[in-house]
């Protein structure tokens, strides 16, 4: 219980402050118990260990992803929310990295189309393996009312289907107490799960398609709640690995 209180301490208090690392910094002292132990490192069964985290903003450059009635483009939001939840992850003494950190596509130059090079590109990030890989998307779709976040996760790793109940559960806990939406199993439609052999999820955060929430997704304070969910539920994830709780 304790825990579970100081969690929500932490996510009010850093939810509604600018994202500065040293701001991080000083609330992840005072909050130590979240960080995971040995310095987020993992020891798996398999005698891997998990010391990066691989934080993806989806689309980017000319790829808009998806774009909303009023031409909001799904790539900023992804940026946006993709640098506060690794600002927090590096505050909370985890090694984070990001696919992109502007408005780039990641084609650079080979074979294949354009889009294809961007999507190996990003998967490129977790060669080696060691690594958890969370890409941040975009909703959208044709009926107006659909809403909330929705947790996909890769078959390639037994482990992304807990990262994804992580995912799930926080947000439900601290952002959208009606969510029903259950985390789903990715099948080849999603590239970057398809093709990730590391715990890999990918968080649709919300429908740019819904005027309600497409007005909450273009506010700075609710990127940061959303980035502050999935760095804290990542978090979850490496504590309770560290910890050996499946
Ligand atoms: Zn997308």
């Amino acid at each position: 219980m304790k825990q579970r209180i100081e969690r929500r301490l932490f996510f009010e208090f850093t939810s509604h402050t600018v994202v500065f690392a040293a701001v991080f910094a000083a609330v992840a002292v005072a909050f130590s118990q979240l960080v995971p132990r040995e310095g987020a490192a993992k020891q798996t069964a398999a005698g891997e260990v998990l010391t990066r985290i691989v934080i993806d903003p989806g689309h980017g450059g000319e790829d808009g992803g998806a774009v909303a009635p009023d031409g909001t483009a799904e790539k900023d939001i992804n940026l946006s929310v993709a640098k506060s939840t690794c600002a927090l992850l590096t505050a909370l003494g985890c090694d984070c990295v990001m696919t992109r950190d502007d408005d780039v596509m990641l084609s650079g130059d080979g074979a294949g189309s354009k889009k294809l090079r961007d999507l190996q590109s990003r998967v490129a990030f977790t060669d080696g393996g060691g690594c958890v890989f969370v890409s941040i998307h975009q909703n959208k779709f044709p009926q107006n009312s659909c809403a909330g976040t929705q947790v996909y996760y890769s078959k390639n790793d037994a482990r992304s289907e807990k990262l994804a109940s992580l995912i799930r559960k926080n947000v439900q806990g601290y952002l959208q107490k009606n969510n029903t939406r259950q985390i789903k199993r990715a099948g080849s439609e999603i590239y970057v799960l398809d093709r990730c052999t590391v715990p890999a999820v990918l968080v649709e955060c919300g429908f740019l398609s819904n005027p309600a929430e497409l007005e909450l997704l273009k506010t700075e304070e609710y990127q940061k709640k959303l980035g502050c969910v999935i760095a804290l539920s990542v978090a979850d994830y490496l504590y309770d690995d560290a910890a050996g709780r499946d």
